[in-house]
C-alpha cells in the first residue's frame, strides 16, 4: 500500500498514520516528525527549517523534497509506505509523482480528511503527545488511559508543540488553504482522491478509512 493522508493542520493524519503502520505493517513517513527530529538534533536541515516551523510557514520545497527522496530509499519503504504530511504543495506532488515513476511505482490512493476548521482548532489547542515515543493524545478526546501515563510506554512525559499556539495555528491554515489545498484537486483528477469524513470520533474514522481500503483491494 502506497498511500497519502492529506487534510489540514489537526485533522488527524498523525492518529489514523499510526493505525495504517499496524494494520499494513507499512512505515508511516511523517515530514513534519522528521522536521521536529532536526530540530531537536541540530542539523543543518533543522537549523533551516526551525525558526519557518516556528512561524507555521511551509519549509522549501528542496528541502523536504530531499528529505523525502532520501526516506523512500530506504528498504522498509519497498512494501508501501503512509505518507503524513507530505505531499503540501503541487510542486511536491509532482516530484513525488517522478520518484516514485523513477522506481516503477504509484501511489494507491490519497485519503483526505475533511474537518471543519473550528474542530481543527480545538483539536490542535488540546494536543500533546508522550515526550518518550511520540504517541498522541488529546485533552478531551483521547487522554492515556491512567491519568499521567502514556499508553503506549508507560512514560510520565509529555510534550505540546511549540507552533501549537494560536498565531502559528492561524498561519498554517492560510498555509493549507492556500498551498495545499490545491492538492485535492490534483489528485482528483488523477483518480486517487477518497475522502473521508474527519469529524467523526477517532474509532469511526479508522473505520472510514478500512471501507475506503477494502474497496481499492487493500
Ligand atoms: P494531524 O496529524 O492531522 O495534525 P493529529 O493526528 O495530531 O492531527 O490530531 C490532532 C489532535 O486531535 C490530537 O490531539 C488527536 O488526539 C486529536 N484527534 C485526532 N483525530 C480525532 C478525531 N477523529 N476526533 C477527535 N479528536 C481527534
Ligand atoms: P500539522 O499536521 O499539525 O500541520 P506537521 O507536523 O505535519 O503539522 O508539520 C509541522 C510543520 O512542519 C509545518 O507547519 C511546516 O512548517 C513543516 N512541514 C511539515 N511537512 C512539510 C511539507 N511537506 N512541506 C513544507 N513544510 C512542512
Ligand atoms: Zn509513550
Amino acid at each position: 500500500m502506497r498511500l497519502v493522508l492529506l487534510g489540514p493542520p489537526g485533522a488527524g493524519k498523525g492518529t489514523q498514520a499510526k493505525w495504517l503502520v499496524e494494520r499494513y505493517g507499512i512505515p508511516q513517513l511523517s515530514t513534519g516528525d522528521m522536521l521536529r527530529e532536526a530540530v531537536a538534533k541540530g542539523t543543518e536541515v533543522g537549523r533551516q527549517a526551525k525558526a519557518v516551523m516556528e512561524r507555521g510557514e511551509l519549509v522549501s520545497d528542496a528541502i523536504i523534497n530531499a528529505i523525502v527522496e532520501e526516506r523512500l530509499a530506504q528498504p522498509d519503504c519497498a512494501r508501501g509506505f503512509v505518507l503524513d504530511g507530505f505531499p503540501r504543495t503541487v510542486a511536491q506532488a509532482e516530484a513525488l509523482d517522478a520518484m516514485l515513476a523513477a522506481r516503477g511505482q504509484k501511489l494507491d490512493a490519497v485519503i483526505e480528511l475533511r474537518v471543519d476548521v473550528e474542530a481543527l482548532v480545538e483539536r490542535i489547542a488540546g494536543r500533546f503527545a508522550c515526550a518518550k515515543c511520540g504517541a498522541g493524545y488529546h485533552d478531551r478526546f483521547k487522554r492515556p488511559k491512567v491519568e499521567g501515563v502514556c499508553d503506549v510506554c508507560g512514560s510520565t512525559e509529555f510534550t505540546r508543540r511549540k507552533d501549537d499556539n494560536p498565531e502559528a495555528v492561524r498561519t498554517r491554515l492560510q498555509a493549507y488553504e492556500a498551498q495545499t489545498a490545491p492538492l485535492l484537486p490534483y489528485y482528483r483528477a488523477r483518480g486517487l482522491l477518497r475522502t473521508v469524513d474527519g469529524m467523526a470520533p477517532i474509532e469511526a474514522v479508522t473505520a472510514a478509512i478500512g471501507r475506503v481500503l477494502a474497496e481499492i483491494g487493500g
